[in-house]
């Protein structure tokens, strides 16, 4: 050891407020430690220039997870150990957890903080890229009062951010909003443990009918800061995953990436890495689709047919699809489906058009099960009209449709408005009867892809 322990003073106040107060009486002269595991090594190795420290790690304010309607607050002492055995943080940020699980090895995580990894502010920490995708904000708190800043400007270059000398990081805040994405972390490093990466990558995504919703990307170890890939996420947002868009987006994440040369690795091979990962996540992501496909595939007919109602209430058509499994994709599940639908009778195509609620109408009908009745009200969002004169208006004109044709009026209602479906409404009433059922049977068809779609994605 090359530090002199007689040199450094190490206090512990173990009140939050008393340390607050002791960084503001003369900023720079007092260090926060929490975990020590990367000050310990800058000591060690000789280097600690500020010689008091003063200690958060009996702090208990700074070692609550609470949960809020909509964020978690993360004290900014809770340990990886902390973290991974939340149940908040296992169910709702497993990023959170799987970095946890590789930083280091146990006794590390045993006293390394979330706080401590974030001030160190390493391009090569483990944490970082996951805190980017989640939109993490940071408490600060100093003397002279609270601010709060987003995680994503936090660091301004290598090893700079924007904590003041007399503030310290309180809290993480975390949205509940990404609960529900599908996730993926990866580290590559010489090791799987007890190494520190050569490329890092954290991502979250959300996929609505076969289409790319929501894309998140972040990486580490391949420029000066922790760096999201706003790029390339602006090259899948919006898009079906296919070939041809997993390799732009390896282009796209390699071209928006600084890599170095260093001792762990060279930047041509960051670069093909990072590429890499991007790639494997968004095969993850389209597999996990072929994954629920592949399960229903395999499901005796009778619990094939009664799985997939939800997205078209007519028996008949339920029966008919799950004898054609299995289906390879997404493509020939739904091609079978067109196929399958146009053939049937008029009694099946009614027995599915009355499982919707009328347009306009918050309740679907009692046959429907929960997940259409979920689905309908997703599909009718727009037409809730607020306006009671074109409710009362679309209600009796729903009267007349159905006097008129003996079914309820189908139309495929996703972004359409009230007013809108009024108008198509009072133009189909001057359709025939047997040019009416072929639009209703069609508008039918088109809500089954969508909700297929769904379904796949669930
Ligand atoms: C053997 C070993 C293996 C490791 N492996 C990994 C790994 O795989 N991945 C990885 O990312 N890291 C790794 N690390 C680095 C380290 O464990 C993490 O960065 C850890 O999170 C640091 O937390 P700490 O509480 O120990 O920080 P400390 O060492 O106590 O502090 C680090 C810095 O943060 C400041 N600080 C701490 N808490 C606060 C706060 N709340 N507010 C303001 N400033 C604060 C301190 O002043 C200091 O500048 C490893 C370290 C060791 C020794």
């Amino acid at each position: 050891m090359r530090a002199d322990p007689s040199d450094y003073e190490l206090v512990a106040p173990g009140s939050l407020a008393t340390v607050v107060s002791l960084l503001g009486q003369s900023p720079g002269e007092w260090l926060p430690i929490a975990g020590g595991t990367d000050l310990m090594v800058v000591y060690a190795a000789g280097r600690l220039s500020v010689r008091k420290l003063v200690s958060l790690w009996n702090l208990p304010e700074l070692r609550r997870i609470e949960a809020g309607a909509d964020d978690v607050r993360i004290g900014a002492a809770s340990t990886y150990t902390d973290l991974q055995q939340n149940e908040i943080v296992q169910n709702e940020f497993p990023l959170l957890v799987a970095t946890a699980r590789c930083t280091g090895g146990i006794a590390n995580q045993n006293r390394g903080t979330l706080g401590g990894n974030i001030v160190n502010a390493s391009p090569a920490a483990d944490s970082l890229p996951a805190l980017l995708v989640y939109d993490a904000a940071l408490i600060l708190i100093s003397a002279r009062g609270e601010r709060r800043v987003a995680y994503n400007d936090f660091h301004t270059g290598y090893k700079k951010t924007l904590l003041a000398q007399d503030e310290l990081v309180r809290e993480i805040v975390l949205s509940r909003r990404y609960s529900r994405y599908s996730s993926y972390f990866r580290k590559v490093g010489a090791r799987n443990a007890q190494a520190i990466a050569k490329v890092c990558v954290a991502a979250l995504a959300r996929l609505d009918a076969g289409i790319v919703s929501d894309i998140r990307l972040a990486a580490g170890s391949v420029a000066p800061i922790p760096l999201r890939l706003k790029l390339t996420e602006e090259v899948v947002g919006g898009k079906t995953i296919d070939k041809a868009l997993i390799e732009q987006a390896r282009q796209a994440a390699i071209n928006e990436i600084r890599p170095i040369d260093d001792v762990r690795s060279t930047s041509r091979y960051r670069s093909a890495v990072l590429g890499n990962l991007v790639v494997e996540f968004l095969e993850k992501l389209a597999g996990e689709k072929s994954a629920r496909l592949a399960h229903w595939n395999r499901l005796p007919a009778k619990d094939a047919a009664h799985e997939v109602l939800d997205c078209c209430g007519s028996g008949m058509w339920a029966r008919l699809l799950a004898s054609r499994r299995p289906f390879a994709d997404e493509a020939s599940l739904i091609a079978a489906s067109d196929e399958i639908w146009n053939a049937l009778q008029p009694p099946d195509w009614k027995e599915a058009f009355a499982k919707h609620p009328r347009i306009g109408e918050k309740n679907a009908p009692a046959s429907a099960s929960p997940q259409s009745a979920a689905w309908s009200s997703q599909e009718q969002k727009r037409s809730q009209s607020p306006d009671s004169q074109v409710r009362a208006e679309l209600a009796e004109a729903n009267r007349e449709y159905e006097a008129r044709f003996g079914r309820i009026f189908i139309v495929f209602a996703t972004g359409k408005s009230a007013t809108e479906m009024l108008e198509i409404l009072r133009d189909r009433m001057q359709n025939d009867e047997e040019s009416e059922l072929r639009v209703s049977v069609e508008e039918q068809r088109k809500i089954t892809n969508l909700r297929l779609r769904k379904w796949l994605d669930k």
